[in-house]
């Protein structure tokens, strides 16, 4: 198939460039331009809080697209020019600097950015979603702690390793009685709560912060039950909201992201697309609309929207399964699936101390497997990944688990 119009894919991360990229594999020969707000060639987000921050990889080895390689692959990369406005109708996108970009088809791919601290300090308070939040803690974090990190989530936990692992003094703090407890379960997130103290990193499970004062080096953290924590740097780590203000009065559904249909499409814009972060899709599978904020999905998403504006005449759903990994400390954690909602789940193998290698695995009233979380088990995570896609039930799956374990096959 021939294409001649213009695809204008906004938002230069992993969403953005994936679309690109699949757009030509798939064999789109229209024009693809790629805008981004940021000055920095395409980058990954992912080793922010792990290899980028303790100083093992250099910012250039972040790159998702370097310019050479997008010209090579026909790809226009409009790089420090945020879309300020879209305009369905008229099919033209307008830019910061004042200028216009016409469009056939527009692929909405700006992500996330993290929430911001509610608790503004003069400085030394910081969050981590961009290169340059990236750089500006690593460069406080060198100079020594102590560290508070509020929030037990995946980037906060992986900051506090990682600034554990740089040999600061660090204490999480969060609302919750245990990490992560609300997408796992208490049982399953006291092993979490453990595997922080087990690396010499304070705890505040169950204390929410009351305010921040003070300035970069001589901070001070007031807890809800009154205890002062002194910090030289805060991390703040409390979620992310998608990058979608820029959209209002596009006249698009916009609802906590870009509401889309099961092919990706905005509702109510057939030739707008959106991919990542940023898009709330209707999930065929779960009968919902989902927004995913994790890596494979927004790679895998941009794919499906690429095959699916490439050929317009075998239009393809989007069900995937979730699946996000996490690295903290000596732990490759994998989840698969939804633990959220579940009523009941079986841990298979040993998720304490420094040896832990196995998982759990969760069901709800349909009685199917719904959700795997895997530490250090690569091998059991994959076969959960694929009984998930067959919608196995879960007396089944636990079986197929326990035999991978009892075969001595727990190793990677
Ligand atoms: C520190 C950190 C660690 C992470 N670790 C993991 C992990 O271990 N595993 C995992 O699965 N996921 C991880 N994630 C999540 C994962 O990185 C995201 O799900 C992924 O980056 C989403 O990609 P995206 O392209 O949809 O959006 P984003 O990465 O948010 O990128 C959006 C891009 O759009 C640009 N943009 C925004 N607004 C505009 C505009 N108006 N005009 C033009 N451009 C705009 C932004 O500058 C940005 O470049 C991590 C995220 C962070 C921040």
């Amino acid at each position: 198939m021939s294409h001649t119009g213009t695809t204008v894919v906004i938002g230069t991360s992993v969403a953005g460039v994936r679309t690109a990229q699949a757009l030509r594999t798939e064999g789109y020969d229209g024009r693809v331009v790629l805008v981004g707000a940021e000055h920095e060639p395409p980058y990954d987000k992912p080793p922010l809080s792990k290899q980028f921050l303790a100083g093992t990889w250099e910012g250039s080895r972040l790159t998702l697209l370097a310019p050479a390689e997008a010209a090579d692959s026909g790809i226009e990369l409009r790089l420090g020019a945020a879309a300020r406005r879209l305009d369905p109708a008229g099919h033209r996108v307008h830019l910061a600097d004042g200028s216009e970009l016409a469009y056939d088809t527009c692929v909405i791919a700006t992500g996330a950015a993290a929430r911001p601290s509610p608790w503004p300090a003069e400085s030394g308070v910081h969050v981590l979603r961009s290169l340059a939040d990236g750089a500006a803690l690593r460069a406080d974090l060198v100079r020594g702690g102590p560290v508070v990190v509020v929030g037990g989530g995946f980037v906060g936990a992986e900051v506090a390793a990682t600034a554990r692992a740089l040999g600061c003094e660090v204490t999480v703090v969060d609302p919750l009685p245990v990490p992560m407890g609300r997408l796992l379960g208490p049982e399953v997130g006291a092993h979490f709560a453990d595997l922080h103290r087990r690396h010499g990193v304070a705890s505040r499970f169950g204390s929410g912060v009351e305010g921040v004062t003070g300035r970069s080096g001589r901070l001070r953290v007031t807890l809800t039950d009154g205890t002062v924590l002194p910090a030289a740097t805060v991390v703040v780590g409390i979620g992310a909201v998608p990058n979608d203000r820029w959209l209002a009065g596009s006249g698009l559904l916009v609802d906590d992201g870009v509401v889309c249909d099961a092919y990706c499409r905005a509702v109510d814009a057939p030739d707008v697309y959106a991919a990542g972060d940023v898009a709330r899709w209707y999930h065929p599978g779960r009968g919902t609309h989902l927004r995913v904020e994790h890596w494979t999905n927004a790679a895998e998403q941009a794919a499906r929207v690429a095959h699916n504006i490439a050929h317009p005449d075998d239009p393809r759903p989007y069900a995937p399964v979730p699946y996000v990994w996490s690295d903290q400390y000596d732990w490759k954690i994998q989840i698969a699936g939804t633990p959220v909602g579940a009523t009941r789940h079986t841990v298979i193998g040993g998720l304490a101390g420094a040896t832990a290698r196995g998982g759990a695995l969760y069901t709800d009233d349909t009685g199917r497997l719904r959700a795997a979380v895997t530490v250090n088990w690569p091998r059991a995570q994959a076969v959960c990944r694929r009984l998930l896609t067959t919608h196995t039930p879960f007396a089944t799956a636990v079986d197929q688990v326990k035999a991978l374990a009892s075969r001595g096959a727990a190793g990677p």
